[in-house]
């Protein structure tokens, strides 16, 4: 007989239980969730810590605990976490569906761009391992394997690193966006001495600053980790390559699946020719700096180059960027950018478009770099290379499944995420698009759930982009430019930050929303958004679009006041015509 009590739950202290999973006499496998609790910062469950029958319950819901607290009583041992108990309280979810049955006749049109080619075996076949594997755990792979595991489907998740969460969790997008908040509280408190409110310069302790962001990285990455046990989806660690259409050969261990999703990923694209220096780096570098370089060279002027630009000129370093394009975040239309090049030009040390670097040389001092069209050398401590993405398509040993893979790197799908092998999805930065996290997960719940028979595909209208510059920069859906070079009509209304209250109170005011709508019938076509807090601000123009809103639905939406989301609504008030805030831009009556 045990004690089962409150584990270390970070510094959460006294919060409330929301939820008990199980009841007296319930029998219960180790990792199997036994009740929730719920902070004011996120939902917790606790795992049971061995297998065995609940004795007694000393909790009741809406208790409050903290670590140590005694929750109840556990007797006996039902064996280890994998075999699982049917019995078990919190047992795996019943199938849907029968899994991997075929498409169903009125299956969705599939964007396919290759004849699919017949599965060389599929679950007819032998007894596999898996019915899933799941190759890659960054979002589109832990996602999908997750979503497969609740679906009823016995999943493994493949990945060559110690941690989980891939790019995204552990050298991309919440690394980054950490060391971000970093760089906007510096902003913000230089911004405040303009209004009367001093700070001393900041003390950069660099270590301290790189292990919190190290923390919330391995928070998430633990985090999966748990995740995974309580599905009982198996991790298998290792270098994955395909020795057969229903098999990967991971480190020693053959694994043989039924149905495997390809989540392999990308990594940052090289520029060749340039030295073999520890100075030059990549963003999986700049996110761990050693020391802050006097001089940094950003080389390409995307979304994260500038990302990165901008925490290290908080963190004082002198920044030059260098993008071949003419315009910086090529894609985004150019009214979008504008507040952002007008303040990075004001604090970087220069930024140069229309340009490209020549040549790097390595030199005891620093790098040497000359840029097109200009024979002078400029010296730098750092150069980041950020000039996208290649995918890892190539190193997957596809051939030996007879997965088709581009030249570049890429797998094709069709609109269910299957390459040209039936029995093999592929989802994520794989696949191509905006190479997004956010895309990659949907299209992972898009491979789970047809491998588990459902008839469903990815169709957003939209995938929104954000830069998490300071100002940001989001759009969404139809953007200008490509409306005028397709020749789609459509209305406009830009709605200037400065008239909103929210914005000069926050001392921001050179933001803009931008809403293009359908001609007569108003429909939301595209939003492009810059200012602070742009990639929260998107999301509603998403869902104006998915769900085919008007501008008229969106101002008729009662939006807080004073909150920069209504910077959306008056934008829509102003196609509309019943902004009051501002002029409208034409006289119309509703
Ligand atoms: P990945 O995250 O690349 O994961 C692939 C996984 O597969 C990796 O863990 C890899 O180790 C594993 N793998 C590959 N080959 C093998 C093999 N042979 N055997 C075993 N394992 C293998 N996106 C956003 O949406 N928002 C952001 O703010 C954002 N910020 C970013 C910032 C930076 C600095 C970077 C670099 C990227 C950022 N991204 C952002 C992009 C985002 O990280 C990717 O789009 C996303 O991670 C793609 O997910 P994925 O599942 O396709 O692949």
């Amino acid at each position: 007989m045990s004690d089962i009590t409150v584990p270390d739950i970070g510094d959460f202290e006294d919060v409330p239980i929301i939820e008990i999973l199980v009841s007296v006499g319930d029998t219960v496998s180790a990792e199997d969730p036994l009740v929730t609790l719920e902070s004011d910062k996120a939902t917790m469950d606790v795992p049971a810590p061995a297998g065995g029958t609940i004795e007694s319950i000393d909790v009741s819901v809406g208790d409050r605990v903290s670590q140590g607290s005694k929750l109840m009583t556990l007797s006996g041992d039902e064996g280890g976490d994998d075999d699982g108990d049917a019995s078990s309280a919190g047992s795996e979810p019943e199938p849907e569906q029968a899994p991997a049955s075929p498409p169903a006749e009125d299956s969705p049109e599939p964007a396919v761009t290759s004849e699919p080619t017949p599965a060389p075996a599929t679950d007819d076949g032998p007894a596999r391992d898996f019915e899933v594997v799941v190759l890659g755990s960054g979002p589109g792979g832990y996602t999908a394997a997750f979503r497969a595991a609740d679906l009823g489907l016995k999943v493994a998740l493949v990945e060559r690193h110690e941690q989980l969460g891939g790019v995204c969790l552990n050298v991309g997008c919440i690394p980054s966006k950490a060391l971000l908040h970093a760089a906007r509280v510096i902003s913000e408190t230089q911004e405040m001495a303009e209004h009367g409110v001093r700070f001393a310069e900041p003390k950069i302790d660099l270590g301290a600053l790189i292990g919190w962001k190290q923390s919330v990285v391995d928070r998430l990455t633990g985090g999966l980790s748990q995740l995974a046990k309580q599905r009982k989806v198996e991790v298998i660690h290792g270098e994955a390559r395909f020795s057969g259409p229903n098999t990967l050969q991971v480190a020693e261990r053959e694994v043989s699946f039924a149905h495997c999703i390809i989540a392999a990923g990308s990594e940052a694209a090289r520029i060749p020719g340039l030295p073999d220096d520890p100075r030059v780096i990549d963003s999986t570098g700049a996110l761990s700096p050693d020391e802050i370089p006097g001089k940094l060279l950003v080389v390409g002027g995307g979304i994260i180059g500038l990302e990165m630009a901008c925490v290290y000129d908080a963190l004082g370093t002198k920044v030059t960027v260098v993008e071949m394009m003419d315009q910086l975040i090529p894609g985004a239309d150019p009214d979008l950018i504008r507040p952002l090049a007008k303040r990075i030009g004001e604090r970087y040390a220069d930024v140069m478009l229309s340009t490209r670097v020549d040549t790097v040389r390595a030199q005891k001092n620093g790098l040497q770099v000359t840029f097109s069209g200009d024979a002078k050398s400029k010296r730098f401590d750092r150069v980041l290379i950020a000039v996208g993405r290649v995918p890892n398509g190539g190193a997957i040993g596809a051939d030996a499944a007879g997965v088709s893979v581009d030249e570049r790197g890429f797998i094709e799908v069709d609109a269910q995420m299957r390459t040209n092998v039936p029995h093999i999805h592929a989802i994520g930065d794989i696949v191509g698009g905006p190479m997004l996290a956010h895309k990659a997960t949907h299209e992972a719940k898009v491979a789970a759930e047809v491998i588990a028979g459902r008839n469903v595909a990815f169709d957003a209208l939209t995938v929104p982009s954000v830069a998490y510059t300071d100002p940001e920069v989001a759009w969404m859906g139809l953007t200008e430019t490509q409306a005028k070079a397709e020749g789609i009509e459509y209305e406009k209304a830009v709605m200037p930050w400065a008239a909103s209250g929210r914005a000069l109170g926050l001392g921001r005011p050179e933001g803009m929303t931008k809403i293009l709508t359908e001609i007569d019938s108003g429909r939301v076509l595209g939003c492009g958004i810059v200012g602070v807090g742009a990639g929260d601000l998107i999301s509603e123009a998403v869902l104006a679009l998915e769900m085919g809103a008007s501008a008229e639905d969106i101002a008729l939406t009662i939006h807080p006041h004073p909150t920069l989301s209504e910077t959306v609504a008056f934008s829509a008030e102003m196609i509309d015509g019943s902004i009051t805030d501002l002029m409208p831009p034409r006289k119309r009556s509703r």
